[in-house]
Formats: C-alpha cells, structure tokens, sequence
C-alpha cells in the first residue's frame, strides 16, 4: 500500500498540483464532525478530472471513496485509507428544460428541491429538509415521508473505478429502501429526473408543510447523520430504539437523542468509537427486546 500511495501521489500531484492533499482531516466535511484523515483528499471539479483522479487510484492499486457531504457517514477516527474524491462546485450546476431536470451530482439536494418547486415542478417535495448532495441522495435512495428519490430518476452519469465514463437507466440503478446497487466504486457526476408540471404554490405549501414535520421530530443544532438505522419491514427503528430504552442513553461525548431516538447526537467532541459502540449496544438491546436486528442507514467507513 505504501508504495502504490507514492505512485499515486506522484501520478496525481502531476496532474492537480497543490490541490491534492495530504492527511486531510474529514470531521469538517461530515455533519456528525466526526473522523480521522484521509491520506490523500482531491477535490474535483469536472468529469475528465473525477475520471483522472478515478483512473489514477485504479492504476495504483488505491482505494478510492467519494465523499459527498458527509451527511450519513460515520468515519472512522483513524480516518481513511487511499484517496477520497469529493465533487466540487463545477459539478453542481442545475439544468432545466421542461419537465427534464439534469443536476450535478454535488449540487445541494435541498437546493434542488428549491429550485424545482419555484419553477412549478413536483415530485421532489419530499426532500425537504433531506441534507447533502444529490449524488449522495441518489447512492442512498435518499426518501422521506413516502418519497424517494428513485421514483423520480430516469438517468446517471458518472465514471466507473476504473475510471471510464458511464451512463445507467434508472432500471440498472437497483434502487431499494435507502440503498442502490451500482458498480463498485462507480461515483456519480450527474443526474436527470422526470418532473411533473404543478401548481407552483400548491408545491410550496406541500412543502412548508414537510418542513414544520420536520422541525418537531428532528433534534436540531447539535451534530448528527440523520437516522442511525433503517426501519424494519412493519416498524419504525425510534419506537425499537426507545422501547429498548436506549433514548438519550449516552457515551463519552455520543448520545442517542432525547428528542428522537433514532438519532445519535455529538454533544461535543464525540469519537467514531463511541458512537459505533451505541450503536452496537443498541442492535444488541433491540434484538433481546424484540427479536429484531436492526441494519445500520449511516455508513461506517474508514479503517477501523
Ligand atoms: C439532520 C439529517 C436529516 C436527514 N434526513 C434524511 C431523510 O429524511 N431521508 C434520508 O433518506 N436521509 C436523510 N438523512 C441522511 C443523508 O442526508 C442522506 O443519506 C443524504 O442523501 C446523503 O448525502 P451526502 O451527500 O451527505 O452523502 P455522504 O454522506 O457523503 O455519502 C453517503 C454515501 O454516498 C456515497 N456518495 C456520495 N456522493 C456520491 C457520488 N457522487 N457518487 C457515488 N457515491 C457517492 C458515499 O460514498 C457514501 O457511501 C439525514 C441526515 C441528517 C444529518
């Protein structure tokens, strides 16, 4: 690994200079701010570059994680290993032409969802609220109050980890509840949706009306990643959670939410560790309480 990381040092300080970076801390670019460094970062601003960068991993032998914004990770405290690629402003343009809406992949969900109802366009209302970027709402079938983003998407962009160019139908995309099954290591770069023509206000309305939901079910101002777990068929994980007593059960500086118990909060200065050990105390607490384990939503990445 040492070796294959000079050559990709060498290979991709070639190409972006200063840009690439070295041990770059992620617990900024998470919402839970939370994790180690990354041994190298790039931020890429165009396709040919994510396919460079991409391609470059590929051909040295070194891992490579897109980092979207960081809203549904927990990263380890040592942080990760190989490169993580994170899209940059020049992939976040929105582009609308009638009812066909083509976003880049680290345009800003709720920004998306903005932008759409303004100009009349509904079946996006229920990512309100839903933070990061559009490519990371897509890898995770992003969803909420009966919505999700599958049912809206006709087509991806991206680049494969080999690092060629790639575009997949919505059928090829193996959307399910809050997960996709796409190729390996493929990282998104833009996505089109088939909108429906609405009445403006009526959209707005729909959606004043998710964000007051929101606001009373949701813990706010303090660090999370949204839902820990997903739901199991038939049930909601916060009811499990709670039922098995775990709401505002806390470690170190991590703690389930005593507003909802489906969220682990970072009161200040919390660890990956901690955070992991809840949930794992929880999974445990829930199975002896109602036979069911639960699947972690957040993902945990990095070298643990
Ligand atoms: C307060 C709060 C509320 C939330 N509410 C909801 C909710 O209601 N519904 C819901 O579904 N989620 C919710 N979430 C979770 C989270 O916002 C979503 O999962 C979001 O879509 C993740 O996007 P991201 O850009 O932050 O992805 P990240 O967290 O950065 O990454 C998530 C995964 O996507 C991958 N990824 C990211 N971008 C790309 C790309 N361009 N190409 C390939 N892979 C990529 C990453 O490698 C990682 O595996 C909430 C989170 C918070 C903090």
């Amino acid at each position: 690994m040492a070796s294959s990381m000079s050559m990709l040092e060498r290979e991709l300080g070639a190409l972006f200079g200063a840009r690439l970076v070295a041990a770059r801390p992620l617990a900024d670019l998470t919402s839970f701010q939370i994790g180690g460094p990354a041994d190298y970062f790039i931020s890429v601003e165009t396709e040919n570059e994510l396919a460079a960068a991409l391609g470059a991993a590929y051909q040295t032998s070194t891992p490579a994680f897109c980092l979207g914004a960081g809203t549904n990770l927990l990263v380890s405290d040592r942080g990760v290993r190989g490169l993580v690629v994170h899209l940059g402003r020049g992939l976040a343009k929105i582009e609308i032409d009638g009812v066909r809406v083509v976003a880049g992949a680290a345009a800003q969900f709720g920004l998306l969802v903005e932008t759409v109802v303004e100009r009349g366009l509904g079946g996006l209302e229920f990512g309100e609220g839903i933070p990061g970027t559009v490519g990371g709402g897509l890898v995770m079938n992003a969803g909420a109050f009966g919505g999700e983003i599958a049912k809206v998407v006709t087509c991806i962009h991206g680049v494969t980890r080999e690092g060629a160019c790639l575009a997949l139908a919505s059928g090829e995309i193996g959307f399910a509840y809050r997960r996709t099954n796409l190729p390996p290591g493929f990282v998104i770069s833009r996505v089109e949706f088939d909108l429906a023509p609405a009445e403006r206000q009526s959209l707005k309305t729909r959606v004043d009306e998710l964000r007051a939901r929101r606001a009373s079910r949701q813990p706010r101002g303090v660090p999370n990643a949204g839902s820990v777990f997903k739901n199991p068929p038939g049930a909601f994980a916060g009811r499990l959670l709670e039922g098995a007593g775990l709401k505002g059960r806390r470690l170190g500086g991590a703690a389930f939410s005593d507003q909802h118990a489906n969220f682990i909060v970072n009161l200040g200065g919390a660890r990956a560790d901690e955070v992991r050990a809840l949930m794992e105390l929880a999974r445990i607490k829930v199975r002896e309480q109602s036979g069911v384990w639960l699947e972690p939503e957040v993902r945990i990445v990095g070298d643990w």
